[in-house]
């Protein structure tokens, strides 16, 4: 096992915890560990990691060592690695605002903020599929080559990065983004950004 990956997912997670980003036993964080991948396990709580409950897998989805019941949404995982070398992190968890527009069957496309333009682009919204289904690999995975964001209806979000301390700040900043798209529609809603200033934020990139 590799301790200072397995360190970075038990400190990250415990941070994703006390923001409330992963509430009871939900969620799953992974990272690529050369030609494996480190992943907490079926049933363990995100915010409480221990080193006993994170398993490595090839990427074939079988265990290596550690925890014997890695993670069911290990397929996502595996599917998000293989598909984009520049990842080396994914938080995956049903944080509450980001799964309230997943619930609601919004994503997040309309451009409104500068920030979230210039680092995003868009955070599509995935259709439905089972829970740890290879429909729900299928369903998702068609966003992996362009969003390091993806919504996942009625369930939550996944969130990749080059690191495990990259990918929990994209979490932080869509979910607190999330937030943010909430509170303005109590305020009356918030206002779309004409494509001319889209287009001169997406030339700073
Ligand atoms: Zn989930």
């Amino acid at each position: 096992m590799k301790t200072d990956l397995i360190n970075k997912i038990i400190e990250y997670g415990k941070l994703a915890g006390i923001r409330g980003y992963t509430p009871g036993i939900s969620g799953n964080i992974s990272a690529r560990n050369n030609n494996n991948i480190v992943i907490t396990s079926s049933g363990s709580a995100s915010g409480f990691l221990e080193p006993e409950d994170l398993s490595v897998i090839d990427f074939e989805g079988n265990v290596i060592s550690g925890n014997p019941r890695p993670s069911s949404e290990k397929g996502l995982h595996i599917e998000y690695y293989r598909q984009r070398n520049d990842i080396n992190a994914i938080f995956h968890v049903h944080s509450p605002y980001l799964t309230a527009f997943a619930s609601a069957g919004i994503s997040l496309s309309e451009k409104i903020s500068p920030e979230i333009i210039y680092c995003f682009g868009e955070i599509p919204l995935a259709d439905y599929a089972l829970p740890g289904s290879k429909d729900l690999i299928e369903k998702t995975s068609r966003y992996f080559s362009d969003n390091d964001v993806i919504l996942m209806k009625n369930h939550g979000v996944i969130v990749g990065g080059k690191s495990v301390k990259e990918a929990f700040l994209k979490l932080e900043l869509v979910e607190e983004y999330a937030k943010t798209i909430i509170c303005a529609k109590i305020l009356g809603g918030a206002k779309i950004l004409k494509e001319d200033d889209v287009q001169k934020i997406y030339s700073l990139r």
